[in-house]
């Protein structure tokens, strides 16, 4: 499988929590908390459509402007999504710069909270000022049971949420493509069919969730002779495509050790392939953790274990542990791959 979501920590291990990821199938990406992201380049960031907050502490919080200052001459929408106050702190750091010359400019941004049964939606347009405007709340509808919640649902991408104790809700975040589609170039070969754009409409059908005895006509070209084919989905399906799980990554950062927090955090990194998580303390400090609601390593490790992760990447360290990054790390691994 090809993977379309590609993670990257945009200050490693050690530096503020920020998770940028690319998606291969558009130009677009999406990031999971706003560190410090200076070493995002500007054409980056612009690629930015959502951006997912765990909580408004600075180190997660102070990389808004950074994104606020490259996106504003460009037309866009950004928008944010986190736990609940995020729209007080959008407009606090708005309300912090004069906005008289900005009517030309076409930058909106949109706050999403989510509380226990509602979404809070607020609007804050260049051309108003950045003045904030209100969205009558929605209902959030949690499945009975579940500790997660969807954020965002798309017919490509889904991101989910679980709120966890940092004695504030800490949002933690997974993106999952509900499922990937892989075209099997040799068997198009073999049945005289070209690789062309009309393979970009069939993905679009299935995400579409067309059923298989859908009908479409496409174009083909052979050596550049254009000719009009009709097919049915199912068999283009049956025939030439494999259709296998999708990727997932799950991030967490800022949580305490408790029993709600591990639940929550298992149900949500559940089979995930890359699992982020934070380690800022080592085992040996776990009391100082717990008092300060953070993780240590071998925590992390255990939790990803439960969560039958197939990859965990340890990061947010601590700066008390400058120069110890590989013990943080081989201390979460140990317990990752305990047998
Ligand atoms: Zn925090």
């Amino acid at each position: 499988m090809r993977p379309l979501l590609h993670p990257t920590l945009v200050n490693g291990r050690s530096g503020d929590p920020a998770l940028y990821i690319e998606t291969l199938f558009e130009r677009r990406a999406i990031l999971f908390d706003l560190g410090d992201i200076a070493a995002l380049p500007a054409r980056k960031i612009l690629r930015l459509e959502q951006v997912f907050v765990s909580h408004a502490h600075i180190d997660h919080f102070v990389g808004f402007d950074a994104v606020l200052r490259v996106a504003l001459g460009r037309g866009k929408t950004l928008r944010l999504y986190g736990p609940p106050h995020l729209i007080a702190n959008v407009q606090g750091k708005l309300n912090g710069y004069t906005w008289n010359l900005v009517d030309g400019y076409p930058l909106t941004i949109e706050v999403r909270e989510f509380h226990g049964h509602e979404i809070r939606l607020a609007t804050f347009r260049a051309t108003e000022g950045f003045t904030l405007r209100d969205s009558e709340p929605e209902s959030l509808h949690a499945l009975p049971g579940n500790q997660t919640f969807a954020i965002l649902e798309e017919p490509r991408l889904t991101v989910r949420a679980a709120a966890l104790n940092h004695r504030i809700p800490s949002f933690a975040y997974s993106l999952e493509e509900p499922f990937h589609i892989n075209v099997n170039k040799q068997k198009l070969h073999e049945a005289g069919l070209p690789v062309g754009s009309w393979l970009k409409d069939v993905k679009q059908f299935i995400w579409q969730g067309q059923p298989d005895a859908y009908r479409f006509q496409v174009l083909l070209y052979f050596e550049h002779r254009p000719e009009e084919r009709e097919f049915v989905l199912g068999e283009i399906k049956e025939k030439f495509l494999t259709i296998s799980r999708g990727q997932k990554i799950a991030y967490v950062v800022d949580a305490r050790y408790d029993d709600e927090n591990a639940a929550k955090i298992v149900e949500l990194a559940h089979g995930a392939d890359t699992f982020y998580c934070e380690s800022p303390y080592l085992d040996a400090d776990r009391e100082k953790a717990f008092d300060r609601y953070h993780l240590t390593a071998k925590q992390a490790g255990w939790l990803a274990r439960k969560a039958a992760a197939r990859d965990l990447v340890v990061f947010h360290f601590s700066s008390r542990y400058t120069g110890q990054g590989d013990a943080i790390e081989r201390e979460a691994l140990e317990a990752f791959r305990e047998e």
